[in-house]
């Protein structure tokens, strides 16, 4: 139990007023109380679920299957490595395998999945720091295109990075507020997943503080954005395609009736469907109106609340707008294209990457195939990824090329111990054993999985880990 927990008396009054009468509100505050149990999700960009679990086994770490997600586990280490060593300083954090995710934050995407695995086009209105987005990418196995969107500039860093560790290549990345997507890029979308932003009354287990600010005018400021977002996302979503609406958050003014003012808002064309049947149990946390309502004591996890809507026709906006401004990039030519294609095969082995090749100044920029539908329609932070800068002699290689596409490489990787793996994040090069006769860039992996570049340089690998990224503390191993 968590003594510090701090659960204000007016928001356990307005809870009695909506708690549904098969929980008992005792129930609730002991679930607020208790520390969260420690998920993850595996990075099957990466990994498969049965590598991990290898891998885990080797470790001695205990997975328990999370049972809506395939990928999710609910994870205990031994009792000494939790002491000394940070998740996020193990090899598989650091290789992008998997991704620290709270059980019940997977359910979202989840929602989307079957739409998702057949949509070129799915925007992640409300993204950072991108545990969905990067969950979206997965499940759209890195092909598609993918808008994630984020409104605070610090918190689009985040997603940033993010999106680099996971491998994920599919993404255009924007830095607006979401309620322009319904004017800008009005039913450009096949999915849609607006985990919007919200009181957060669900996350008090792993933030004793969560509920200090806690007031209803504040549920009610709040649940105007949410209202003001879904129902561009509504705009922005094709005739046929899939929106979920999700938060962290437990009262209805900022869950159902968000819900309520989008179906009065459009009737006709708003069907909702039922997550009744997600996963087997989903019953148990499912509304009359077929919404999630995940309370803590539920499936013990963080309070949630999800929705799935279709669009069934097309539904007029009057207030469209066009993007002014040129776009900075221009198509790759084909000869420098071919020699480019050449060189990677005869390094790496891989014949061809799928997207379009792009140049602004002398950087080389890899879009996901179908961009050109929406490339124009608003600016963007970044679109696809960079794979290199364009040199007299050819192209230099970029970190993300290696994230992204290393574990297609058949020439030229390396698999870093412990050791070596600890080295390259703290920026040192990697020391052989045994000096080596080939040159150019090597693909350096852990744990099997992709994580940067480096420079043969016979007794030594040269270090190319962009300098944002180098680590300042011991990694990986411990004592
Ligand atoms: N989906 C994210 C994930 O799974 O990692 C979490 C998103 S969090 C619940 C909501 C996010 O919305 C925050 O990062 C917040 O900065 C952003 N946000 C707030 N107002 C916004 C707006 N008007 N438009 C877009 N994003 C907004």
């Amino acid at each position: 139990m968590d003594a510090n927990t701090y659960i204000p008396d007016a928001f356990i009054d307005d809870v009695k007023t909506y708690l549904p009468e098969h929980l008992h509100l005792d129930d609730f505050i002991a679930a607020c109380k208790k520390p969260l149990r420690r998920s993850v999700r595996v990075n099957t960009l990466k990994m498969s679920v049965a590598e991990f679990k290898q891998h885990c086994a080797q470790r001695d770490w205990q997975l328990t299957a999370i049972p809506w997600c395939d990928e999710g586990f609910w994870l205990t280490r031994p009792a000494q490595e939790e002491a000394n060593l940070a998740l996020g300083n193990t090899d598989l954090h650091l290789s992008g395998a998997m991704y620290v995710q709270e059980a019940s934050s997977m359910l979202p995407p989840l929602a989307l999945k079957e739409s998702v695995s057949n949509s070129t086009y799915v925007l992640d209105m409300a993204a950072a720091p991108g545990s969905k987005t990067s969950q979206l990418a997965a499940l759209m196995n890195n092909q598609g295109v993918l808008v994630a969107n984020e409104l605070s500039s610090s918190r689009l860093k985040v997603l940033a990075a993010t999106l680099k560790r996971m491998g994920v290549g599919n993404c255009a990345l924007s830095h607006f507020d979401g309620v322009i997507f319904g004017d800008y890029m009005y039913e450009c979308f096949d999915s849609i997943l607006l985990d919007a932003p919200c009181s957060g009354e669900g996350t008090v287990r792993k933030d004793p503080d969560a509920l200090k600010n806690w007031s209803i005018s504040s549920n009610i400021s709040i649940a105007e954005v949410q209202k003001a977002l879904i129902k561009s996302a509504f705009y922005a979503l094709k005739p046929g395609g899939s929106l979920v609406y999700s938060t962290c958050t437990l009262t209805p003014l900022e869950n159902q009736q968000v819900c309520d003012s989008l179906l009065n808002t459009f009737p006709d064309c708003t069907e909702t469907v039922s997550l009744a049947s997600l996963f087997p149990g989903a019953e148990r946390a499912t509304t009359a109106q077929g919404y999630l309502h995940v309370w803590p004591q539920t499936y013990d996890s963080e309070g949630f609340f999800i929705a799935k809507f279709t669009k069934t026709g097309s539904v007029d906006n009057p207030n469209q707008k066009v993007k002014k401004g040129a776009f900075p990039f221009q198509p790759f030519d084909k000869k420098p294209s071919q020699a480019f294609y050449a060189e990677l095969k005869k390094q790496f082995g891989i014949a061809a990457l799928n997207g379009s090749l792009m140049q602004r100044d002398k950087e080389l920029w890899l879009f996901p195939a179908g961009f050109t539908e929406v490339a124009d329609k608003i600016k963007y932070a970044r679109l696809g990824i960079q794979l290199g800068t364009i040199h007299n002699h050819g192209i230099r290689l970029s970190h993300e090329f290696a994230t992204v596409f290393g574990k297609y490489c058949s020439n030229n990787c390396f698999a870093l111990s412990a050791e070596q793996a600890n080295d390259y994040f703290n920026g040192k090069d990697i020391r052989l054993t045994t000096p080596v006769n080939v040159t150019g860039e090597v693909v350096l992996t852990l744990c099997g999985c992709p994580i940067g570049l480096g420079k043969w340089q016979k007794s030594k690998i040269k270090n190319s880990l962009p300098r944002d990224l180098v680590q300042n503390s011991p990694l990986i191993t411990w004592g």
